[in-house]
């Protein structure tokens, strides 16, 4: 790594689910009950996916929900910057 790289692992690279306008990264996704929201959190901005798309969060045990929605509750709601194909109805937020 070199000077001015940052750590953030980008996920998947590039995003099929968007990214951050700011920076073009994201750090997967957390859910508020059934709805998942990709998020940045080095810029504390979230965007929203789709609801009950990935099972895993009927998986969650009460602590581990209110963690995430609690988590995603202090993030700013943008619109994601998406690169390649586009997930089905969702639309580019590029101008
Ligand atoms: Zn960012």
């Amino acid at each position: 790594m070199t000077a001015g790289e940052s750590n953030i692992i980008t996920f998947p690279a590039p995003s099929y689910f968007g990214d951050c306008p700011r920076c073009g990264r994201n750090d997967g996704y957390l859910n508020d009950g059934a709805e998942h929201w990709f998020i940045c959190r080095r810029h504390r901005v979230k965007w929203y996916l789709g609801s009950n798309l990935f099972s895993a969060w009927r998986a969650l045990s009460d602590a581990e929900a209110w963690a995430q929605a609690a988590e995603l509750a202090t993030y700013t709601a943008i619109a994601a910057r998406y690169r390649g194909t586009l997930p089905a109805g969702v639309k580019d937020s590029e101008p």
